[in-house]
């Protein structure tokens, strides 16, 4: 049997690989989609995103399956649900306990209007974002040093932080590549993302794909991993759309990029 014949599972980022960074759209990919499904893969969604933004756009995009949230916190899947960061509150008491040392605001303690305006997102959505269960994003209005400091400090708490493209996001002792282990080792594994939180995924997968950023930015990595020209969405697709090619052929070789 061929790799191409086995099971292939595709796990992606969301905000500035399968959404666009700026307007949060996806109508270009979905043709890609629906060519995903018709040669049997899977898609596991991986997010920082919480479980109530997910489930929406879960709908508008018409996927169904596993799918991880909050930066590597939970993954939902058919028989439940697995547990890999820690619950908010705990998260929240480590951050009242530097509040007085640092400038930040996080979630928990804005105005629904100030999210609003930090993400861009209409008031039902930015309800949704600030439904969080695992991790708290913060706007940080400090100094790098700073923030640098503050990191260590969350490190010492056995908690992380990751800087996504908006927010600084406090969270548990995980990352978006410690719940790709539930997935079986006979599985190929995909992964596309666009930040650094998302090298842990892609580490995890067979085939890893950095999608180039609309802001400019170049996320480092010594790994091999696929880049792709265009950015967001787009890179998305010329990355899948490439891939399927292989597959639909029988050519996909895993050797060329690990
Ligand atoms: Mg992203």
């Amino acid at each position: 049997m061929g790799q191409s014949k086995r099971r292939i599972v595709v796990v992606s980022d969301l905000d500035g690989t399968l959404l666009d960074h700026d307007n949060y759209r996806f109508e270009e990919v979905l043709p890609t989609l629906d060519r995903m499904k018709d040669l049997g893969l899977e898609l596991v969604i991986n997010t920082s995103k919480t479980k109530s933004e997910w489930l929406v756009l879960q709908k508008e995009l018409a996927i169904s399956g596993p799918f991880i949230v909050e930066n590597g916190s939970a993954l939902y899947h058919q028989e439940g649900v697995n547990i890999y960061g820690s619950p908010r509150h705990e998260v929240l008491q480590v951050l009242d306990y530097y509040r007085g040392d640092f400038l930040f605001k996080g979630f928990h303690e804005a105005h629904l209007e100030e999210i609003i305006e930090w993400t861009g997102l209409g008031r039902a959505a930015a309800l949704r974002a600030a439904c969080r269960e695992y991790s708290e994003p913060l706007v940080w209005m400090d100094c790098a040093t700073k923030e640098k400091e503050f990191c260590r400090l969350i490190r010492e708490h056995g908690m992380r932080t990751h800087r996504g493209g908006r927010f600084l996001h406090v969270l548990g002792d995980t990352d978006k590549g410690k719940p790709l282990s539930f997935f079986k080792n006979d599985v190929i594994l995909i992964a596309l993302g666009d930040r650094p939180n998302d090298l842990e995924m892609l580490r995890e997968a067979q085939i890893g794909v950095i999608v180039a950023s609309s802001d400019g930015y170049f996320l480092e990595a010594k790994e091999p991993f696929m880049r792709t020209s265009q950015t967001g969405p787009r890179g998305w697709v010329e990355a899948m759309s490439h891939l399927l090619n292989q597959i639909e052929s029988q050519r996909l070789s895993i050797s060329s990029y690990v």
